[in-house]
This record gives structure tokens, C-alpha cells and sequence, in this order.
């Protein structure tokens, strides 16, 4: 088994599922569309991945996305699950995330899941707006989400939505009326993306063409403040940029990423972490069957971080949070004070309204939030030396 700096085995394990029925126009993830002709030869290779692990791996939170683990159906996650069983078990109590489409949940779907020990779907719903799902090349419907929902919240399972913002001709009062509408479906946990238009895309190449029209950053800002304030309203709490929880629902598995605790990770594009290093296999779903199944290592990057490095993403993911950092926490954990590495730019965010410091505490104000990716290069890059990387073992969106 892999063991982290500290000796300690990974407490979480990722599983990237790449097959998704159609490629949806924004999306770059690693994966293969129409090709369901390969999930053998996947799971084939995911077997042999795991034999990586020395020993079975104890896990309090598992995570399985892509791509669309759904699209396996139902037969297609038993197998999944018999062979992750060999390697990878879930405690008692732990948290089984499983991604899904809306489309792919039936009664049948919902009670295979559940018998995997699945406890917590994702629907990559984005929107319960015609139009907008439309905008977004998706091919599900708004009954789609709300039967999935209640099918599975009905069968006593935790359920996020995933959401998408700025989707091309989105006015601010429609992603209003959007959140109030998921909202009322009654989930415990909702994500809110902005849709970003990402190089080789259908949608870039659209956008460069003038088919595509952006939603202006102004427009973008007033969305994400209306998204803080319908979801509040409707008792969703902001736990992370991106992530909003009923009291107690908050995603554990991602919890994991935003505390910098080791990971373990498996399929193409995954990346797993050992607290210091961070470890990506090949993105082409081609190319990890390959070389997993050649027996080769399906690794493509390898990014070691030193101790300061390490510490400063740890300040990037802290301040993502809304609980902020706590001083003495930090120093624990990182071996180094907050203030150190900061220097002068805390005093100077608090200053310009981005942070506030309560001298125990440091959190991002609603002001910082909007403006935290282009404040992230003053943590990680200090004028004066420094660097640093900011990537998550997997984002939390779903197909
Ligand atoms: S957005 Fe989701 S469903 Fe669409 S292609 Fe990407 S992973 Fe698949």
C-alpha cells in the first residue's frame, strides 16, 4: 500500500469512470463518448490498477465520477463494485458518491446502487431550465432531474446537484429562478460551476466562429452574488466557492481535497496525493488501458511539491473555504505560520475589503470570493520566489 509522508494510508480513493453516451460541447474531461464497446477492457485495466495497492484500503469516503459512472448501468456498477472489493472497501459509515446522469436513474438504478453500498448520488443536472439545458448541449430534461431526485431521496440517499452558471443567453434572473426551482427539489447539497469555455472545446471553436457569445464578466459577478443569496435563502449553506450544504450534508470526500489529506486515485486523468506529491495518470482512456494493461505504469505527471509549496496550496484550499483558516490549525498541519507566508498581502486584502481577520481566523469576504482566482497567484508566487500549484485531485462536477 502506498503510504503517505506521514505513514499513513490514504483515507479516500477517487475512481474515474470515461465513458459518457455523447460529448457534451463545453466539456474536456478525460473520457470517451459512443464507445461502450471498451468498458470491458476498462474494467479489466481497473483490476489490474488496483494491484498497485500492496494491501486492501480502508476508506471513510469513496468517489466514483468521469464521464458518467451511470452510463454503465446497472450491471456495469456490480461489476465495477466486485472488482474495487478486492482492493478498496468502504468502512462502516463511510460516504459511496457515485455520479449520474438524470437520465440513467430508474427504480431498478436506484436499488443496484444502493445494494453496491452507493450512499450519495451527484446528478449533473445543471439546470432545471429547457433553455438553458438546451444552451448547454444537454440531453436530459428537467422531469429527468426531478424524477432522478426523487427517486433516490425517496430510497433514503444524499443527493447533490450539480449546476451550471453563465450558459450562453442565461440572464441573471433566470439562474435565479433556476436555483429557486433546484432548491426545490429538497437535495442536501448543491455545486454551482460557471460554464468556462476551455481550449479544443465545441464550444471554444463556436466562440472563436462568433456563434457563441460569452456572458460578460459584469453579468457573470451579479450571478454568482444572486447564486449566494437564492441559496442561502432556501437554508443551503456556502461552505466552498463552489459547494453549498444543508446543516451536516456537506460532500466529505471533497473535504478531503480542501484539507490537503492523501488520496488514493485510479483510471485515466485521475490524480492521487500523498500530502507532498501529486501524481496524475495518462488522460487518454486509450493510453491508461494501454499501458495498464502492458503492465506498464499509466503515471503521465508527477508533481513534487516542497514544504513551503506544499503549505501554500494548503492556504489556496483553506481560503476556497468560507470557514476560512484557523491560525493555529494551519501550523500543525503545515509546520510553518500563516503569517509567514503571507507577509504583507493578508494586511492588504483586509485593507482593500477581500479578507477579514478576526487574529485567530482568516476568512475571504464575499468581495475576496469573487475575486479568488486572481488572488491565488499572490499566495502561491510571492514576488521574491515561491511556487506552487493549485490543481484538485477531481473536480466535484459530473456529467
Ligand atoms: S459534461 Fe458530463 S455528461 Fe457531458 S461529456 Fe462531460 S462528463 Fe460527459
Amino acid at each position: 500500500m502506498a503510504l503517505t509522508p506521514s505513514g499513513a494510508a490514504p483515507r479516500a480513493a477517487y475512481v474515474h469512470v470515461p465513458f459518457c453516451r455523447r460529448r457534451c460541447g463545453y466539456c474536456d474531461f478525460a473520457l470517451v463518448a459512443g464507445r461502450d464497446d471498451l468498458q470491458g477492457a476498462y474494467l479489466e485495466a481497473l483490476g489490474a490498477e488496483l494491484g498497485r495497492l500492496e494491501a486492501p484500503l480502508a476508506v471513510d469516503t469513496l468517489y466514483l465520477g468521469g464521464g458518467t459512472p451511470s452510463h454503465l448501468g446497472a450491471d456495469g456498477v456490480r461489476r465495477l463494485f466486485a472488482i474495487l472489493a478486492r482492493r478498496v472497501g468502504p468502512v462502516p459509515g463511510a460516504e459511496v458518491t457515485l455520479e449520474a446522469n438524470p437520465g440513467d436513474v430508474t427504480a431498478g438504478f436506484v436499488a443496484a446502487v444502493r445494494a453496491c453500498g452507493v450512499t450519495r448520488v451527484s446528478l449533473g443536472a445543471q439546470s432545471l431550465a429547457p433553455a438553458t439545458l438546451s444552451a448547454l448541449d444537454r440531453d436530459h430534461s428537467p422531469d429527468d432531474v426531478r424524477r432522478a431526485a426523487d427517486l433516490l431521496l425517496g430510497a433514503g440517499m444524499e443527493v447533490n446537484v450539480d449546476v451550471m452558471i453563465a450558459a450562453p443567453g442565461q440572464t441573471t434572473a433566470d439562474v435565479e429562478a433556476d436555483l429557486d426551482a433546484v432548491a426545490g427539489l429538497g437535495c442536501q447539497h448543491v455545486s454551482v460551476y460557471c460554464l468556462t469555455l476551455e481550449r479544443g472545446t465545441a464550444f471554444e471553436a463556436r466562440r472563436r466562429r462568433g456563434d457563441l457569445v460569452p456572458v460578460d464578466e459584469a453579468t457573470e459577478r451579479a450571478m454568482f452574488l444572486a447564486t449566494l443569496d437564492r441559496l442561502d435563502a432556501a437554508g443551503l449553506e456556502h461552505y466552498e466557492v463552489s459547494n453549498f450544504a444543508r446543516p451536516g450534508r456537506r460532500c466529505r470526500h471533497n473535504e478531503t481535497y480542501w484539507d490537503h489529506r492523501p488520496w488514493e486515485a485510479f483510471g485515466p486523468g485521475a490524480a492521487r496525493f500523498d500530502g507532498r506529491t501529486r501524481i496524475g495518470n495518462h488522460r487518454s482512456p486509450f493510453t491508461w488501458m494501454r499501458r495498464v494493461l502492458a503492465g506498464e505504469d499509466p503515471a503521465a505527471e508527477v508533481e513534487r511539491m516542497s514544504e513551503e509549496e506544499a503549505a501554500r496550496e494548503r492556504i489556496v484550499l483553506g481560503l476556497r473555504r468560507r470557514d476560512g483558516i484557523d491560525r493555529d490549525r494551519f501550523r500543525a498541519a503545515a509546520g510553518m505560520p500563516l503569517d509567514a507566508l503571507l507577509g504583507s498581502v493578508l494586511p492588504r486584502w483586509v485593507a482593500a475589503g477581500w479578507a477579514s481577520d478576526d487574529g485567530r481566523r482568516v476568512r475571504l469576504t464575499r468581495e475576496g470570493l469573487l475575486l479568488s482566482d486572481g488572488l491565488w497567484g499572490e499566495v502561491l508566487a510571492p514576488a521574491g520566489g515561491g511556487t506552487g500549484g493549485a490543481g484538485e485531485g477531481r473536480p466535484a462536477a459530473s456529467g
